[in-house]
This record gives C-alpha cells, sequence and structure tokens, in this order.
C-alpha cells in the first residue's frame, strides 16, 4: 500500500520498521492531509525518513477546468500518474462546497444512458487518486470543500475496498476532517455492498439509482438487474434502513414515455412501502448513443406531485453549471444535476 494512503495508526508502524520514532508517522499524515505540503516543504519531517519512503508523494493533476458563467459550478479534468483522465464537478450551495468525485476510470455496469460507461471498465481508483481530487481542487479553489458524492464516473461498491479507504481517510481528523453524513456513495445496485455498507458502522448517505420500478423495464435499462432483481434489491435496502437508522435516497431520470407513466407511480408505491426513503427524480440528460429525451417540465412536476400524495417523499433535482456540460455521472455530456435544497 501507498505510504499516502495510511491511516495514521498504519503509519506509526510504517515509520517504526523503517527505523524512525512512531510519532514521525502522525507528522507524516499531518503533513500530507492536514497541511498538504510537499515533502520538501515538511520541515519537521528527518531527511533519513524522507530518503527511506519508497515511493514519492503523488498528486492528480488538473489538466482542464471549466467554469459555468450561469452559477458558480466548475468542472474538472484530472490526469493520473498513468496518464489516464477522470472528471469531477465542484458544486456551491449555501452550506459550502460539495465535490463529485470519480472511483473508477470508466464503470463496467452498463447502464444504457449513461456516457462513463461506454468503454467499460479501464481500471478502479486507488484510495489517494480519490483524495487527490479533494485536495486539488481545494488548492485551486483556495476553498474548504465540506461535503462529496460519489457521483463521478464509476460504481463505488465495484471498487468497495478502495472507495471506503478513501471516506476513512477523509474523516480522519488530523486530515479533511469531514463528517461521514457529508459523504455520499451512489450505486446502481450492488446487493452485496449495501449490506456489507450497512455492518461498516459509518453513517455515510447512501443513493440507490433505480430508474425503473419493474424487473422486467429495468433490467433492459440497468444490466445490473439482471444480477440482483428488484426482490433482492429492496430487500437489501430494508436491511440498511434497518441496521443503520438511515434514509435512502432513490435516484430516478425521468424517460419520456419510458418509465415516467402512472404504473411507475403505482410500482412505486409497492416497493417503497414502508421503507425510509426519498426519491430524487433527475430529469434525463440527453445524450447521442440514447435516443431519449426527458419529459416536459409540467409532466415532471406531475410526477412529483403524484408521488407526494401517495406519502413518499420526493423532489426534483435542479440543473447547474448546464454551459460547461458539467455532470454527475452523465460527465461527458448534458448538465449537471444536484439535488434541490
Ligand atoms: N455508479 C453510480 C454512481 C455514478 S452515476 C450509480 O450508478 O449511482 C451518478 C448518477 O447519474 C446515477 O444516478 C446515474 O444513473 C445518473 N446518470 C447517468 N447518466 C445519466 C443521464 N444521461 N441522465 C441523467 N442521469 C444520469
Amino acid at each position: 500500500m501507498h505510504w499516502m494512503e495510511m491511516t495514521p495508526h498504519e503509519l506509526k508502524d510504517f515509520v517504526v520498521d523503517l527505523g524512525e520514532k512512531s510519532f514521525r508517522g502522525t507528522q507524516l499524515f499531518e503533513g500530507i492531509h492536514g497541511q498538504r505540503k510537499d515533502l520538501a516543504e515538511m520541515t519537521n519531517i528527518p531527511k533519513s525518513l524522507v530518503e527511506a519512503l519508497p515511493e514519492p508523494l503523488e498528486s492528480v493533476e488538473i489538466v482542464k477546468r471549466l467554469a459555468s458563467k450561469l452559477d458558480e459550478t466548475k468542472k474538472y479534468l484530472y490526469r493520473l500518474s498513468d496518464g489516464e483522465i477522470v472528471e469531477g464537478v465542484l458544486m456551491k450551495y449555501r452550506h459550502g462546497y460539495s465535490l463529485c468525485v470519480s472511483t473508477q476510470v470508466g464503470c463496467r455496469m452498463g447502464c444504457k444512458f449513461c456516457v462513463s460507461t461506454l468503454n467499460g471498465l479501464i481500471r478502479n481508483l486507488r484510495p489517494f487518486e480519490m483524495l487527490s481530487q479533494v485536495y486539488a481542487v481545494e488548492a485551486r479553489e483556495n476553498i474548504h470543500i465540506s461535503n462529496i458524492i460519489l457521483m463521478g464516473s464509476g460504481e463505488p461498491f465495484d471498487n468497495y475496498d478502495h472507495v471506503l479507504r478513501f471516506l476513512r481517510l477523509l474523516h480522519e481528523p488530523k486530515g479533511q476532517n469531514m463528517s461521514y453524513r457529508n459523504m455520499t456513495i451512489s450505486s446502481c445496485g450492488l446487493v452485496d455492498g449495501i449490506k456489507t455498507l450497512a455492518e461498516e458502522g459509518i453513517p455515510v448517505n447512501l443513493a440507490i439509482s433505480l430508474h425503473e420500478t419493474e424487473q422486467g423495464e429495468r433490467k433492459k435499462l440497468m444490466p445490473v438487474a439482471a444480477r440482483y432483481d428488484m426482490a433482492q434489491l429492496f430487500d437489501a435496502l430494508r436491511y440498511y434502513v434497518d441496521r443503520t437508522g438511515q434514509r435512502i435516497t432513490l435516484e430516478y431520470t425521468l424517460i419520456q414515455g419510458q418509465n415516467d407513466g402512472m404504473r411507475n407511480i403505482r410500482e412505486f408505491e409497492e416497493l417503497t412501502r414502508g421503507l425510509l426513503c426519498h426519491v430524487n427524480l433527475i430529469p434525463l440528460n440527453t445524450t447521442d448513443h440514447f435516443s431519449h429525451t426527458k419529459p416536459g417540465r409540467e409532466h415532471i412536476l406531475r410526477f412529483q406531485r403524484e408521488l407526494s400524495q401517495r406519502g413518499i417523499s420526493c423532489t426534483i433535482r435542479r440543473e447547474l453549471g448546464s454551459d460547461i456540460q458539467a455532470s454527475c455521472g452523465q460527465l461527458k455530456a448534458g448538465a449537471v444535476a444536484v439535488e434541490a435544497r
């Protein structure tokens, strides 16, 4: 493991193995994750330790930055050390800055409407490559990021261990010190991941990309549904809520004439009965390879009303950064979709 992705405790053991005193591990952690210094700037670290480190300090590099003229949204392209590129989006809310973080280069989930999956999975991101997206944007904008959402490219539960380590490192008091409640994992519904997360005992938010209310139709849109059917998915969600007491967000991309009818309202009612959840409606971002559009505004509002009338808590995402093709989950085209607050 790269020493940049070790916890303070692990770093202590690591430096002791290198023949140093254990407090050097704490200093190293604070230097990297708290003060964000280069090794050369960490004047409190002895040269012998710096020279003994097996790998250099690494970071992603922002190679492109697009700033929206309509709002304060920014979009970034990051280059990783092997030349691969991932994307991210920074959004400003009243309560602070939120960064949309990528967890994989590409994705192998194959959702029909999503651009990130077109070339399949290239590779998993390392924990420090996720951390470094946060650090690079903070340095570039001179801000503090208080929230992250894992809605960039990739399926977080398909890279479970690296993602969990990333979140734990973000939470470290001597590092970013981010509250777990300000972190959101978004998944297309890998049931094993949902169940494992339920056992972790960390109160992160869980959002599930549902996008269809009927098993056969969902399978056509999202190949993951062939692996876990609707019953298995909702059993896992109920288990998650029972275990954690936390509310689940169901993300639902509205596709005109496909999943926006009364049948879906009725099926929603069945599926969510007794489940602590919130539905987030996302108007589809149109892309070249998926020949569908979003419903009109009126229809979206009606869909929301129908759900609300059945006691299902429901909001519509507002669109940010539409002039810079900033988007979560659909990073290469369209507009950014973020939860309306
Ligand atoms: N793999 C994870 C996280 C990345 S996608 C997941 O599936 O949740 C983030 C969100 O953007 C998901 O809800 C995804 O379904 C959605 N999304 C992808 N393409 C979209 C599009 N063209 N229009 C609207 N939402 C889209």
